[in-house]
């Protein structure tokens, strides 16, 4: 029981029975490496906050350094890096966006990128070559993908900058739809619940009105989230959560009983849901899953998983 208690607070995240759910941690900036502690590495580094007030699009090596100094402070461990998620709550004044009356909805994340295609290779080469300076483990993926073309188009891309690993979010209903075909094409998913929700509930993610609706223990968002991860089960790769939801200590084991292979959060939520993960075994997180799934609503969920 001992070795067990260490192993709730450092260590990998596992089961009880030592099946494993990668721990990884969300960060926008260098800054923000010291918090994520005894992370298994990174699973969303939000490139975007980096440049939030630029009027000019930031050059290559500028680009490189900072994405360096990230991957070097990360020491060897996995870094989900995101290219430039641009558009709706996080305008970039360099893109020279035109106005929209429904920017949610508008041209934003990898769509951006069919527009002003030289934004996205830029960017690529600098993680390129940040990566080749520092030898880290360095994934790539692209926000706000709806289709099996614009993964590929963005699988491409990443293979041209000579990257090895290439991936998609699953933020669109559509995404998750085609979690099978997505993975045709590329090396892994990360499913963003926080936009998942938005568009899933057509509710507004900033919304306070809403909170119910975009409430991460809704059943149709889980069931989303368990066929993109059925998807990846099949296809023997990678989907990992890295919105909200991941940091919910009591949904955690749920979304590994779904299949989830990593969960991606702020530092300080990596304990709890350590912890959470260790006191279950693989078997019991499957049957939770079922629970939450076949819940009536999400109060419903959380009832019956926190009863069980
Ligand atoms: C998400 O949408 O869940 C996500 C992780 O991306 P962001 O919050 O940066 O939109
Ligand atoms: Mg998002």
């Amino acid at each position: 029981a001992r070795a067990a208690d260490v192993g709730a607070v450092s260590g990998p995240g596992r089961t009880t029975d030592g099946h494993p759910v990668a721990l990884l941690a969300n960060v926008g900036s260098a800054r923000e490496v010291p918090a994520t502690g005894n992370a298994e590495g990174v699973g969303l580094f939000r490139t975007e906050l980096l440049f939030l007030d630029r009027t000019r699009e930031p050059g290559p090596d500028e680009q490189t350094a900072a994405y360096r100094e990230v991957f070097s402070r990360m020491g060897g461990r996995r870094v989900v890096i995101r290219t430039l998620d641009a558009g709706a709550d996080k305008p970039l004044p360099f893109l020279h966006q035109a106005p929209e009356p429904n920017p949610a909805l508008g041209v934003r994340g990898l769509r951006v990128a069919r527009r002003q295609p030289a934004v996205l290779r830029t960017q690529l080469e600098a993680i390129a070559r940040a990566a080749n300076d520092t030898g880290a483990d360095v994934w790539v993926m692209a926000p706000m993908v709806a289709t099996r073309a614009e993964a590929a188009g963005f699988a491409e891309a990443v293979r041209a900058a000579g990257l090895p690993k290439a991936g998609v979010m699953v933020e669109v209903p559509a995404a998750a739809l085609r979690a099978a075909q997505l993975l045709e094409v590329v090396d892994f998913l990360s499913i963003g619940t926080n936009d998942l929700s938005q568009y899933t509930f057509a509710a507004d993610r900033h919304s306070g009105d809403l909170a119910e609706l975009l409430d991460p223990w809704q059943p149709a968002l889980l069931r989303l989230i368990a066929d993109a991860a059925a998807a990846g089960r099949a296809a023997g790769k990678p989907v990992g959560v890295c919105g909200e939801a991941a940091a919910d200590p009591l949904l955690a084991p749920v979304l590994a009983g779904l299949g989830v292979t990593s969960l991606s959060m702020s530092g300080p939520a990596l304990r709890p849901v350590r912890a959470a993960l260790a006191e279950r075994t693989f078997a019991e997180c499957e049957r939770l899953a079922k629970l939450a799934l076949d819940a009536d609503d999400p109060r419903h969920a959380r009832t019956l998983v926190g009863a069980a």
